[in-house]
């Protein structure tokens, strides 16, 4: 059954089993959750303003610790997830709210592609950590920030980094009324074409990644005279090893000396928000490779605070007592007014 035909079912009408009679519409209970993740995605869902109380309408929102103070472990009709999957506690979790979940939908690159924190596949695990934390074994991560998708069966995904407003209601819509969301696999440029924006790569000679990049942000950053960042991810069949080609070349994006791109920025150019996916991540390797760098731990040694061991939560500090009222009266400023 189609992804949205089966959240309709699921909030379908109840039948009334003496008479037959149609009873009232259950709102699907709604649920969103983040895993490694800035919340950006989850702040979109609060941004859809003009939509928001028809969504609080239509959907029981039980979990939403962005929004509300009101918890829910599930069962859950809809289930949006943001963020990817990057401690061992999280592959644990993500599989107990898959169970809770009759439509499970990711949102955003972390949740889809891994994210930005999914760079630290292209280089050693414990080089990284010892980099940044000043006590790595405090830290008890994946060797690789993953989408959700690697860990439990998806039942539709939003992209982008955030997602769209515009494509939110549309997936939230077509939940309501049974129908498969329309969620564009067009390239960047597209876009670009409907709005008159005039093209980086020409106009300016800038890398940019629209050709090869799903639509869905309205080519914001060509819009604002940059090259696209690939936040929504590859378009399907994105030919991304033909156009870094001619990123390299020189036959797209030349420089003002009328040459090509060094190999190595173009396969940097590759390895961001989405760079984990399989087509942008093959042009990384192929070009820039493993940083060949050495990572550079980010203290000599850990502060004396941290050497005893993790930190630990103590007793909590009484309050101090008030004064007495013979003792205020000895004060020198007197007892307070
Ligand atoms: S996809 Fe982007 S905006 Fe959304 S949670 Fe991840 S980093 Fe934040
Ligand atoms: S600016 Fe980028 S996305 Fe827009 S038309 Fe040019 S190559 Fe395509």
């Amino acid at each position: 059954m189609d992804v949205a035909v089966r959240a309709s079912a699921a909030a379908a009408t109840a039948e009334d089993a003496g008479h037959g009679r149609a009873t009232a519409r259950r709102r699907p209970r709604v649920g969103v959750v983040k895993f490694a993740s800035c919340d950006g995605c989850q702040l979109t869902i609060l941004d859809v303003e003009d939509h928001l109380l028809e969504i609080a309408e239509r959907f029981d929102i039980v979990e939403f610790a962005e929004a509300t103070s009101r918890r829910s472990s599930g069962p859950f009709d809809v289930l949006l997830v943001e963020g990817s999957i990057s401690t061992p506690e999280q592959a644990v979790e993500i599989a107990r709210l898959r169970a809770e979940a009759k439509l499970l939908v990711v949102i955003g690159a972390c949740a889809t592609a891994g994210g930005i924190q999914a760079l630290r596949t292209a280089a050693e695990h414990e080089a990284f950590r010892a980099a940044v934390y000043p006590v790595p074994a405090y830290v008890d991560s994946l060797a690789t920030a993953r989408p959700v998708a690697d860990f439990v069966q998806v039942d539709a995904e939003l992209r982008g980094c955030p997602i769209s407003p515009e494509q939110l209601v549309e997936l939230l819509v077509s939940l309501t009324t049974g129908r498969r969301p329309q969620l564009p696999d067009q390239a960047v440029c597209l876009e670009c074409k409907r709005r008159g924006i005039p093209c980086v790569v020409v106009a300016r000679g800038l890398p940019c990644l629209g050709p090869v990049t799903r639509t869905g942000c309205g080519a914001i950053c060509p819009a604002f005279g940059r090259g696209c960042y690939g936040c929504f991810g590859p378009r399907e069949n994105a030919n991304t090893a033909g156009y870094a080609q001619a990123l390299v070349t020189g036959d797209a994006a030349a420089g003002a000396d009328g040459r090509g791109r060094d190999p190595v920025d173009v396969g940097r150019l590759f390895a961001g928000f989405t760079g984990a996916t399989q087509p942008f991540r093959s042009v990384t390797d192929s070009l820039a490779g493993r940083p060949p760098v050495t990572l550079r731990p980010t203290l000599a040694s850990p502060p004396e605070t941290l050497r005893a061991g993790p930190p630990t939560w103590g007793p909590a500090p009484s309050a101090p007592e008030a004064p007495s009222a013979a003792a205020a009266k000895e004060a020198p400023d007197g007892p307070r007014q």
